[in-house]
This record gives structure tokens, C-alpha cells and sequence, in this order.
């Protein structure tokens, strides 16, 4: 695994800025064209895109998002903590209004050490964490929508789009 450089972050972030509306458009295109043999593509580029990316240099994702905590992630991490599922929610989480969905309160993540960049409860953090950022779903497309989000705030989703739109090409 190849180290980040030190001032990656700020670097993605302006190649963002640059490349937002490209990025977005290619994505939006690939829901409707659904190029063939879009799935193996996608599979191929993001064994790349982690041979690239450093998470502990990053940890963008745990600064500046909110995981989605399952009734069984609440359970397993409030059992750890000695608490009960209902002290730990208060304590941390609220529910967001429309989904209903279980958030953190805090950004950066409670759980995140900010001096390694290490999640402290990696053995048993939410699935939605362990998944992140969902690059091998079984069907791309259908995924999109998550893409066109995480693009936004993860480096290696960006590497995965820009990898794929050179594989692809026009759509
Ligand atoms: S998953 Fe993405 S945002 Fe999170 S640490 Fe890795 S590269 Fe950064
Ligand atoms: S639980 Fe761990 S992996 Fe999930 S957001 Fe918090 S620090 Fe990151």
C-alpha cells in the first residue's frame, strides 16, 4: 500500500472543485447508458484504486460523515461500552427525520483517534463503516446514487470515477 502525501486532502478537494460537474454528469450518464461489461470494469479499477489509497493518511470519511448504525450495530458497540442500546443512543446518535435512519450526533466520528487517523472500535464498528465506500456491489449502476454522494468526500471514490471514465470512455 503506497503512502498518501501528506496534503493529499486539501489536493482532492480542489480537484473536486475542478472536476465536480464532469464527474457527476459521467455518473449520471452511466445510470442510463449502463455500458456493457460496466460491473468487471468497476471491479478491476477499484483493486486499483486501493492499491493507490492510504485510509489512515485520509479518514475523511470518519471526519466529515456519519455512518448509518443498525438496531445490531447499536446493540454490539453499546454492549461493549457496558451501556444499554438505549444510553448509547442517547448519548451519540440521533434519527434522522424523513428515513428514520439511526446518525452520529458528532462529526468527527466519537470513535475516530485523531492523532493515528485509527478507528477505536474497528473490530466492531457499524457495518455501513466496514463497507465503505461500497465500490463492489454486485450491479454499479444501480449504485450511483451512493457514488455521486461519496465522490464528494472520499478520495478513493474520485480515483474509482476517474479510473472508469478512462475505461469507459464517452456515455
Ligand atoms: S474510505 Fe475514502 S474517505 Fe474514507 S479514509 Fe478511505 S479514502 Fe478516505
Ligand atoms: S465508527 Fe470508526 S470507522 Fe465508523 S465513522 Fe466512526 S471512526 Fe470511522
Amino acid at each position: 500500500m503506497q503512502m498518501e502525501k501528506p496534503r493529499f486532502l486539501p489536493l482532492y478537494k480542489r480537484l473536486m472543485k475542478t472536476y465536480r460537474r464532469k464527474y457527476r454528469y459521467f455518473l449520471t450518464r452511466l445510470e442510463t447508458v449502463k455500458p456493457k461489461g460496466i460491473d468487471k470494469i468497476a471491479l478491476e479499477a477499484d483493486k486499483e484504486v486501493w492499491q493507490e489509497t492510504d485510509c489512515l493518511a485520509c479518514a475523511n470519511c470518519c471526519k466529515t460523515m456519519t455512518p448509518t448504525f443498525t438496531k445490531k450495530d447499536i446493540q454490539r458497540i453499546s454492549a461493549h461500552f457496558n451501556q444499554t442500546p438505549e444510553e448509547f443512543t442517547k448519548k451519540w446518535l440521533y434519527k434522522e427525520r424523513g428515513s428514520g435512519d439511526m446518525m452520529n450526533k458528532k462529526q468527527p466520528c466519537q470513535f475516530l483517534n485523531l492523532n493515528d487517523n485509527k478507528c477505536s472500535i474497528y473490530e466492531i464498528r457499524p457495518e455501513d463503516c466496514a463497507g465503505f465506500p461500497h465500490h463492489t456491489k454486485k450491479h454499479f449502476t444501480e449504485w450511483v446514487h451512493v457514488y455521486k454522494q461519496n465522490v464528494e468526500y472520499c478520495p478513493a471514490t474520485f480515483k474509482l470515477v476517474e479510473m472508469m471514465m478512462e475505461r469507459v470512455g464517452k456515455v
